[in-house]
This record gives structure tokens, C-alpha cells and sequence, in this order.
């Protein structure tokens, strides 16, 4: 059986194989529980603990492969997408759309100007030439602006673009600015704020595969509330809880268990936002807390 023909009843997600994208993107499907064992030409992930797989690919691709439907699932940048629904188009039907933001990978589309040139407004644009790896969201920026720029458009380094007179100004992603700034470029507008999402096929997937997909959505987005929750665990005396309880860390009410055979003994589970400092543990066992437990969340359904 060829591995790359779309399969019936296991969910493909493609992510990137490399890149800023890639490991993030596995570190959160691991985070779900999920574990992956890597083929041998390192195109394929063979999902052990759910019939969900990865195909690894450059991110360029992914949604192009959702749209042609050789993957279920992908996870990209909205830079990516947006680009690939600009050029395409963006019929609910067919085009690739996005699904649930993920938290990483956040970056913004954004015209820079090297040093020298004036702009204040959009209109300062007119008759310029800006090169950038984004075609369409300028060219659809632009024209949202009515304002008529030459599009110059360049697969890589985008950023010295100016000094090699190839363009008067740019349109690139910035994360720290600390590109732009090497290269004399001024940021003066952002044209899309991105992060990694999850892309999904316009019509809904058919059968254990849509099933699959619904859940992976759900955990993802339950997966993101609780980026920084801890679970802390803990045993104290019911009769110290009134000056305990307002000890715990910031989150959800805690649940307060009695301890079986010892009749003034209590177990406390609470979720936590954010971390527990050593502070915080200190001042919890001060007021008789022991057993102290602070444990990451792997999976979660509320
Ligand atoms: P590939 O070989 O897969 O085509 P690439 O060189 O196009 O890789 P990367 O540089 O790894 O891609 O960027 C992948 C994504 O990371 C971008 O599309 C964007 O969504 C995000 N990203 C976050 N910060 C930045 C940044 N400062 N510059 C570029 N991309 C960024
Ligand atoms: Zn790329």
C-alpha cells in the first residue's frame, strides 16, 4: 500500500519538518499524549498511541496538501495560509482554513523601509517597489489601501532586497526586529499579526477521521488554556484549611478530600495558573501543609 495515499481510517497532520515550526509543533502533539515513531527517510511519523500520523514537509507545502486532501491536518503559520487562501481563493468548500491558533511561532507581516525614506502613510507607497515572499496579502493589502505599488516578488532574503536596489522598500516577517535592524530597515506597518495554527480542509472529514479530528481540535485548544496550569497536590490538617487555603496559588477552586483513617486529615488537589514558586511552597508548609506536589499537566478534559 502506498503510505502517501490518503488513508481511510487514520487522521494525517502535516507539519513542517524543520524550521521554527517542527519541533514546537510535536513537542504540543506530544504534550497531548500523543508519541510518534520517525520512518526511516524521516517523511513519515507513524502514530503509536492513536491512529493519528505526521507527514514532515516544508511549510510552504502544508496547505496545498490539505487542499489536494493527502493530509487531514496541518500546522502552519497564518502567514502561510493567509497567503495560500489569498492566491487561491477562499471558498468554505475547498480552501484550507484555520481551525484553532496555537500560541507559538508569532511573528507579523510587515513593510519596513530602509533609511531615507519617508513614509507616513500608506499613500507614500504609491509608484514603489516592494519585495517581499508574500505576494497576494500585499497585493490585497494594497489594494484595501487603493494605493497602486509595484509587487516585487523573491522566494529568500527578502531583507536586503533595498541595498541591492532589487526594490525601494520591504515586506517581510519580524519577530524581534532584530533582522530589520541589522539591516537598516524601519518597521512601518504591520499587514498581519501570524502564529501557528491548525489548518483544517474546508468540508468537514468524513468518519473516524472527522471524529479524530474534532478531539484533536478540542485537546489542542484545552491544551493552550492550560499552557502554564500545574496540578498541586498537597496534605494538611482540616483544622489548619482557613489559613491554608488562602496560601495556594491563583487557579481553580481546589477540591478538599478527606484522608481515609485519620479523621482530621485532608488531601487538597488544586489547579494552578502559572508556576508555584519556592516561596509560595515554603509559606504552604510553614502554615502544615506536607507532602507538597507540583505536577505538569500532560492531558486535561475539562
Ligand atoms: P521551510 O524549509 O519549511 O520552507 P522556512 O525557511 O520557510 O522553512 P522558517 O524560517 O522555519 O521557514 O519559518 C517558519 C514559520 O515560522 C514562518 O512561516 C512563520 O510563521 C514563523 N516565524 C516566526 N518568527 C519568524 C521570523 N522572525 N521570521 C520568519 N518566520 C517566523
Ligand atoms: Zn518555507
Amino acid at each position: 500500500m502506498n503510505r502517501l495515499a490518503p488513508s481511510r481510517d487514520r487522521l494525517r497532520i502535516a507539519i513542517q519538518k524543520s524550521g521554527r515550526l517542527g519541533t514546537p509543533a510535536r513537542e504540543l502533539l506530544e504534550r497531548l499524549g500523543l508519541r510518534f515513531q520517525e520512518s526511516r527517510d524521516r517523511l513519515f511519523c507513524h502514530g503509536e498511541v492513536e491512529p493519528i500520523d505526521l507527514l514532515l514537509v516544508r511549510d510552504d507545502d502544508i496547505p496545498g496538501l490539505i487542499a489536494e486532501g493527502v493530509c487531514d491536518l496541518g500546522i502552519v503559520g497564518r502567514n502561510v495560509l493567509s497567503e495560500f487562501r489569498a492566491e487561491n481563493g477562499r471558498d468554505p468548500a475547498t480552501a484550507p482554513a484555520e481551525w484553532q491558533p496555537l500560541g507559538f511561532g508569532g511573528c507579523r507581516l510587515s513593510l519596513a523601509v530602509p533609511e531615507g525614506l519617508n513614509y507616513a502613510t500608506p499613500l507614500d507607497l504609491a509608484g514603489r517597489r516592494i519585495a517581499t515572499s508574500y505576494p497576494a496579502l500585499l497585493a490585497e493589502w494594497l489594494r484595501s489601501q487603493a494605493v497602486a505599488a509595484d509587487v516585487v516578488t523573491l522566494s529568500g532574503s527578502v531583507e536586503i532586497a533595498p541595498r541591492l536596489g532589487q526594490a525601494d522598500l520591504i515586506c517581510d516577517l519580524v519577530s524581534t526586529g532584530g533582522t530589520l535592524v541589522a539591516n537598516q530597515l524601519r518597521e512601518v506597518e504591520v499587514i498581519l499579526r501570524s502564529e501557528a495554527v491548525l489548518a483544517a480542509p474546508g468540508t468537514p472529514l468524513p468518519g473516524l477521521r472527522g471524529e479524530l479530528a474534532g478531539q484533536l481540535r478540542g485537546r489542542l485548544a484545552a491544551a493552550i488554556g492550560q499552557r502554564n496550569s500545574r496540578l498541586l497536590m498537597l496534605n494538611a490538617r482540616r483544622s489548619q484549611l482557613s489559613e491554608l487555603l488562602p496560601l495556594l496559588p491563583e487557579g481553580e477552586p481546589p477540591s478538599v478530600m478527606a484522608l481515609d483513617g485519620d479523621a482530621d486529615g485532608v488531601a487538597i488537589k488544586a489547579l494552578c495558573r502559572g508556576t508555584v514558586s519556592w516561596q509560595q511552597m515554603e509559606r504552604m508548609k510553614a502554615a502544615g501543609a506536607s507532602q507538597l506536589l507540583v505536577l505538569p499537566l500532560e492531558q486535561m478534559l475539562p
